[in-house]
């Protein structure tokens, strides 16, 4: 299963916004749309939601789009932005970059010069995930897990979770949307450390549920695939 690329388009002037909505959904992209700086930062950095894809209009009343894409690498560094800029102004395309967009194309743009530029930004970033997983930041289903910090964060508050279950859960995003055999994990999270009961993984997979799942007793991102082993699907 795989989710349609969900792109957010903060853009104040309608005509742009709607063009770009248009354009972005007849081409199967999920897009959100707002005319607000603020609305669109809140979306942008919402946890639980996050969009692959920000575009950004530079020129925005109240807050500045500069000052969204500032607040948005602070709080989302690996989440895509491809700015748009007036034609003209070459500052705001440096200023841009210095601040971390990942492109930008520049107003009037043609359709196609956008829709490529989005291609290639989501295909270059995968999706939100692997660069999130290379600054140890990833979500997953309802938490949002630090890697590197060992942290889990669910609803804002930091759970309990062991060692072994960060590792076990960092296994199963390495191989996430395939099925993993109990045998890997045991391997690839134990290794000749410990002879296993076989209760013990069924117990940490309980364990990441609850931490994970809507409802854990019927999952939507923890898999268990009879015979075979366990698949998480993000
Ligand atoms: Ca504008």
């Amino acid at each position: 299963m795989k989710r349609t690329p969900y792109i957010l388009v903060i853009e104040d002037e309608a005509a742009i916004r709607r063009g770009l909505v248009e354009v972005l959904e007849a081409k199967g992209y999920r897009v959100v749309a707002v005319s607000s700086g603020l609305e669109g930062l809140s979306l942008a950095i919402d946890p639980m939601e996050p969009p692959q894809l920000v575009l950004l209009d530079l020129m925005l009343p109240g807050i500045s789009g500069a000052e969204i894409l500032q607040e948005i690498r602070r709080c989302a560094p690996q989440l895509p932005v491809i700015i748009i800029t007036a034609k003209g102004q070459e500052r705001d395309k440096v200023l841009g970059f210095e601040l971390g967009a990942d492109d930008y194309v520049t107003k009037p743009f043609s359709i196609l010069e956008l829709l490529g530029r989005v291609s290639a930004v989501l295909r270059r970033t995968n999706g939100v995930l692997d660069r999130a997983v290379s600054v140890g930041l990833v979500i997953i289903g309802l938490a949002t897990v630090d890697f590197d910090q060992m942290v889990l964060l669910r609803d804002g508050i930091a759970r309990e979770l062991s060692v072994k279950g960060f590792e076990l859960l960092h296994c199963l995003l390495r191989h996430r949307g395939k099925v993993v055999s109990r045998d890997t994990l045991m391997d690839e999270v134990w290794g000749q450390e410990a002879i296993l009961n076989s209760r013990t993984i069924d117990n940490y997979i309980v364990k990441l549920r609850q931490l994970i799942e809507p409802d854990p007793n019927d999952p939507h991102y923890l898999h268990t695939v009879h015979g075979a082993g366990y698949r998480l699907i993000l």
